[in-house]
């Protein structure tokens, strides 16, 4: 029989585990004939107690193993450690908190079976989330679409299940900085997508602030596009045409008319502009320096402090 790892990343999660454990336990129950279940939890660095309801629940359940990181490292350092982790014919990913329904896991199965490699998962909707949370979302994944090769689909969530063949390619991608939306879309194979209805966490809060979810997007943009590159070389290129024709302006009205000192706002204007450009293109290069210089560090993406 196949069996089937699930990896869930956890930060903060000691109301969650119990839940998602009993929910997933039901579903396991349900595919007993199919498929044999194996749980990998990733506590990322948690204040609180997800340690030790980790440990509580991997003594009482055979099938139920956990790693401990030294810190929190981000949900991408988990996702990875427990991708590398699992030694499942078949790997899914989810959230700790329920958002992720794992009743899913019956039709995404059936999904495989048809012969797709990948069956991922989106929200239909976006209820319950904060207005201005949704249309940033929105603008993100439009933008990110426009001007990146690889595809990013609205909505989709981290939940997918996957054959061992996609996890491994998954694994080949060697980078430190890891954007999994990006990863998980860049090695392409047969995607199929299963839709349901937003759900709220049963327990605990939301790790992600306004301020993180735009750095994130940010993240996004740099690891997987060089728009950013190109706007900043193409308003340089733009700027010095543009200062090209005030030259030749200046010299001719020098040569016709005759010059004069007035024009001194329009001056520090001008010298303000170029400036501010740049200073924009030397942000957006050093953006992308800041990336090469941690990639070349090599460091690892994630400690591991207790196994269990
Ligand atoms: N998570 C993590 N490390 C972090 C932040 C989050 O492992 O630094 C986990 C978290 O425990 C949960 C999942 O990532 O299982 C999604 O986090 P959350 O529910 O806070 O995000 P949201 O669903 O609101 O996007
Ligand atoms: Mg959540």
């Amino acid at each position: 029989m196949k069996k089937l790892s699930i990896v869930v990343p956890c930060y903060n999660e000691e109301l969650t585990i119990h839940p998602f454990l009993e929910a997933t336990q039901k579903v396991e129950a349900q595919m007993a004939d199919q498929l044999i279940f194996d749980y990998i939890f990733v506590n990322d660095g948690s204040k609180d107690k997800t340690l030790e309801v980790l440990r509580q629940v991997a003594g009482q359940f055979e099938n139920v193993h956990y790693l401990s990181f030294s810190r929190n490292f981000g949900k991408e350092a988990g996702l990875l450690a427990g991708l590398e982790a699992a030694d499942g014919d078949l790997i899914t990913v989810m959230d700790a908190d329920l958002q992720d329904p794992p009743e899913l896991l019956i039709e995404m199965f059936a999904k495989i079976e048809e012969g797709y490699d990948v069956v991922g998962t989106r929200r239909a909707d976006r209820k319950g989330e904060p207005f201005i949370r949704s249309l940033f979302a929105k603008t993100f994944y439009w933008l990110i679409n426009k001007i990146s090769s690889t595809e990013m689909v609205d909505g989709a969530r981290d939940f997918r299940l996957m054959t061992r063949q996609v996890v491994d390619s998954i694994l080949e991608l060697k980078e430190v900085n890891r954007f999994s939306k990006g990863l998980f879309s860049w090695v392409g194979f047969d995607v199929a997508y299963v839709a349901y209805e937003n759900r709220e966490r049963v327990a605990g809060e939301t790790s992600w602030s306004f301020w993180s979810l735009l750095r994130y997007s940010m993240d996004g943009f740099i690891n997987f596009s060089e728009a950013p590159l190109n706007l900043a070389m193409w308003s340089g290129a733009g700027a010095f045409v543009l200062s090209l024709l005030g030259i030749a302006f200046v010299v001719i009205r020098k040569l016709t008319i005759g010059g004069s000192i007035a024009g001194w706002a329009s001056t520090v204007t001008i010298i303000l502009f170029i400036g501010g450009l740049q200073l924009l293109a030397l942000g957006i290069i050093g953006k992308y320096i800041a990336k090469i210089f941690l990639e070349t560090k090599k460091r690892p993406v994630y400690l591991i402090k207790e196994k269990g």
